[in-house]
């Protein structure tokens, strides 16, 4: 382990000890900036709220590329899956100091190795031939974050040619996880109105609803790990290509009316429409109708072309075995990287943080989520090699990636 590794689990232990929630990253914000511009790179605070930028120039002139972490904690009362705790803990001498509040997704990693990576190329640790764009994003929990940061136009300005980001997942220490042209699904949201306040006809309408959802949440943690390795192999992969995730719950509003209320993921992004269409048929065949407060939050997908050549890069750099191939998405959780990835592909990688000889499990979003601290400095050195390494290669003319083209940055 490094020096740099040693100052980074330090900066993660930081960090997890005040867990700030969306929005109100301030001192975790304060903490990045103060590292990225001790290390010599051009940064720009309050970005989209808490957000920081840091630019990083490297020696000769080349294209710009641009990595993204994320900042927030959870809300550990409303946004952890229902598995029973176990007693264990793997934060002792670190715990979160904030009640109900805990970084249980690992974002706390993430900037860690943000500010490593940034650290790491400032320092030359391996050459930087063009721009590298650091963007500390706040707010991701509730997918707000990414839209905040490009409203200001500063990301856009900058127009990174492709985008990279990762978040911890359940694999072993020392995997990285790459999903050619999976991701992760967007969000939408419904809500049933149905005449004369029939709570029954509300129930039995919910429950037809429901019947369109081809996969169910997890129900344990080992639910949570088979269904994750499942996206690795060709044929579980296949029976989660195409989904539809659907979770339910009533609103009890002043009226005494029960209003069903749902959030509906789907694989491929393109099918909200046709899901939209068979909720209203449900809903107009039993006297109601269905109100959609907005359009779909979109879905992360990462770019076929650059998560393959990632991860042959990786496979390259790390050897195979520390590559693990998704060949689906997983259908449980939304990203606001998505919209990133609008303005320029990219891809986002699992980086593996579970360690099966202390049990820690790698899980985001579970009540007892703890990453082993030896993927921070794992992650940089692998994010390192990967950015440089695509900073050097020039895309071929007529090739998707030339700047300007589609996928470029407006
Ligand atoms: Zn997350």
């Amino acid at each position: 382990m490094t020096n740099l590794d040693e100052e980074l689990i330090e900066l993660r232990r930081e960090i997890h000890r005040r867990p700030e929630l969306a929005g109100e990253e301030r001192e975790t914000a304060g903490l990045v900036a103060e590292q990225l511009r001790a290390a010599g790179l051009e940064v720009t605070t309050g970005v989209g709220g808490h957000g920081v930028l840091a630019v990083l120039d490297g020696s000769a002139d080349g294209p710009t590329v641009a990595y993204r972490a994320d900042m927030d904690a959870v809300d550990a009362q409303t946004n952890v899956l229902p598995f029973p705790r176990s007693s264990r803990v793997f934060d002792e001498g670190f715990a979160s100091r904030v009640p109900g509040v805990a970084h249980l997704c690992g974002h706390d990693l993430h900037t860690a190795i943000g500010v490593g990576v940034a650290r790491a190329l400032a320092q030359g640790a391996e050459p930087v031939r063009g721009r590298l764009v650091f963007v500390f994003q706040p707010s991701e929990e509730n997918l707000q974050g990414a839209r905040a940061m490009q409203e200001t136009g500063l990301v856009q300005r900058l127009a990174p040619r492709e985008f990279y980001s990762l978040h911890c997942g359940p694999f072993p220490f020392g995997t990285i996880g790459v999903s050619p042209g999976y991701g992760l699904p967007g969000l939408d949201h419904f809500r049933i109105v149905l005449p004369g306040g029939n709570d029954a006809a509300a129930a039995a309408l919910a429950a037809e609803v429901a019947q369109l959802g081809t996969v169910a949440f997890p129900k344990s943690i080992a639910d949570y790990n088979a269904r994750f390795h499942a996206l690795l192999e060709p044929e579980t992969a296949a029976s989660v290509r195409e989904f539809v995730c659907i979770t339910q719950w009533t609103e009890q509003t002043p009226d005494a009316q029960n209003i069903p209320n749902g959030l509906l993921r789907v694989w491929p992004h393109e099918r909200h429409p046709e899901l939209r269409a068979q909720i209203q048929q449900l809903a107009a065949a039993a006297g109601g109708h269905v109100e959609f407060p907005g359009d779909p939050f979109p879905a992360m997908v990462n770019s076929a072309e650059l998560s393959t050549a990632a991860g042959q890069y990786l496979t390259m750099a790390l050897g195979p075995e520390s590559v693990a191939w998704a060949k689906a998405s997983w259908p449980f959780n939304c990203e606001d990287f998505a919209l990133f990835l609008n303005e320029a592909p990219g891809a986002q990688f699992y980086l593996g943080v579970a360690d099966a000889e202390t049990g820690m499990n790698g899980a985001p979003h579970t009540p007892d989520f703890a990453a082993d601290e030896r993927a921070i400095g794992h992650g940089v050195r692998a994010m390192a090699g990967l950015l440089t390494h695509r900073l050097a290669t020039r895309p071929a003319a007529g090739d998707s990636l030339r700047p300007g083209s589609k996928g470029a940055a407006r």
